[in-house]
């Protein structure tokens, strides 16, 4: 493990990744987004026709070589040497996404692929997720459970993508975090939750300045006191 791991989980559209990313740049850390591996992994089976099948996926996985790429700047998830950043946001990856993350082959991949990719920057890494603070790195400095009303995420999405924030959009949305949220909760194979140690932070009434400085702060104390 690096040394300096921050975990931050939470359902979709929680702010994880953003808050994760600017946490990440005021540390001199990296931000790891582990969500893009099985994005990647769904978007290989898609274009392979691939039965969603763990074992399967996790060959595929290997095969076509996906991995986050440490730029040196930033990690870049890559689909047979291709950067798939843009791709794998597409509304048909995230339509099967869960399934793909609900199998314990593929999990275990990824697992090993987010070690791997943390461990290749010299400082540490803010990782986010759904079991990061649970499974991947139980150990970590700090653990983040971000948590934000159901209302509040559809609107922050409805937003980050573009469009206006009318009932048609906000209620389409909402539908469809909820969905995924129920699916990623339910799983047999590390269901999101928070790890007992963890910091919930509800975010339905902050800024995005106030909830990254909520972070900062607690991620400085732990790493103190680890490093002390
Ligand atoms: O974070 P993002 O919404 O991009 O993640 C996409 C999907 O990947 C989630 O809905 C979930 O099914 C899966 N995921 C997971 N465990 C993680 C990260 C993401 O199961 N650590």
């Amino acid at each position: 493990m690096p040394s300096s791991v921050i975990t931050i989980d939470g359902p979709a559209a929680s702010g994880k990744s953003t808050t994760a990313k600017a946490v990440a740049v005021r540390l001199g850390l990296a931000h790891l987004d582990s969500g893009s591996l099985y994005r990647c992994i769904t978007l290989a089976a898609l274009e392979q026709r691939s039965p969603i099948e763990g074992a399967t996926l996790a060959r595929l996985a290997e095969e076509k070589k996906i991995e986050l790429h440490w730029t040196g700047e930033h990690y870049k998830p890559m689909l047979a040497g291709r950067d798939v950043s843009e791709e794998i946001r597409g509304a048909a990856v995230t339509r099967s996404v869960s399934d793909v993350a609900a199998l314990p082959e593929v999990r275990e991949w990824v697992n090993a692929a987010v070690r791997a990719s943390a461990a290749q920057h010299p400082k540490g890494v803010v990782v986010d997720g759904r079991d990061i603070g649970t499974v991947v790195f139980p150990g970590a400095a700090l653990k983040v459970f971000l948590v934000a009303d159901s209302r509040e995420r559809a609107r922050r999405r409805v937003l980050q993508e573009g469009l206006a924030t009318d009932e048609e959009n906000l209620s389409r949305t909402s539908v469809e975090l909820d969905s995924r949220d129920r699916a990623d909760s339910s799983r047999i194979h590390s269901p999101l939750m928070p790890h007992p140690d963890a910091v919930q932070i509800d975010t339905t009434n902050l800024t995005f300045d106030e909830q990254v400085d909520r972070v900062v702060d607690l991620a400085r104390e732990s790493l103190q006191k680890k490093g002390s």
